[in-house]
């Protein structure tokens, strides 16, 4: 958003600003726009198969993106760490290292016992765009999920993954 008049006038980030008495708040002026279409072509470029960055960015009409695509799996929004804590009550993962090291882990990088592989963090998650509902409706998808190892195993150790299309799916797909 911007704040304040004329040559003072600055953009700054809502969720951290502090509000005052009287302060001019402008959340749609052309700067602010301008900003938040240059972020999400950055987050275009870092996770460009995330369908939730891809609708933003149609959203916004932004169809392309500048900056050098890299096809990371995290864009470090820290949804995944604030649903373990303040939903799950977990506190199993957190924010570790600065600048490019910057990543999301568990203590140590090891498993933490405080996880209890509910897979909120991975449903929250903006970038873990392949998860499906699970098996819940009838013919649409296959339970097979919960039967063989996911993908991101590494990733999540043995966390259930919500997969659309479910790796099952996937492994018939490889046969034909
Ligand atoms: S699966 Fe583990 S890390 Fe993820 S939200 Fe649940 S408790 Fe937290
Ligand atoms: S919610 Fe997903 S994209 Fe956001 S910090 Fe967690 S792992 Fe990264």
């Amino acid at each position: 958003m911007e704040i304040g008049e004329g040559q003072t006038a600055k953009l700054v980030s809502s969720c951290t600003y502090p509000a005052e008495e009287g302060l001019v708040v402008r959340t749609h002026s052309k700067r602010v726009e301008q900003a938040r279409k240059m972020v999400v072509e950055v987050l275009l470029a870092t996770c460009p198969r995330s369908r939730t960055i891809q609708d933003l960015a149609a959203s916004m009409g932004v169809q392309r993106t500048r900056f050098k695509v890299k096809n990371e799996d995290c864009i470090l929004c820290g949804l995944c760490v604030r649903m373990c804590a303040e939903q799950m009550q977990g506190k199993a993962i957190g924010f570790v290292n600065r600048g490019e090291l910057r990543k999301i882990t568990t203590p140590f990088d090891i498993r933490s016992e405080e996880c209890r592989l509910c897979g909120a963090c991975m449903y929250i998650c903006p970038v873990c765009q392949l998860r499906c509902q699970g098996p819940e409706a009838p013919g649409v998808v296959c339970g097979s999920c919960l039967n063989v190892s996911p993908v991101c195993l590494e990733k999540y150790e043995d966390a259930l993954c919500y997969l659309d299309p479910c790796c099952q799916c996937l492994k018939e797909e490889v046969k034909k």
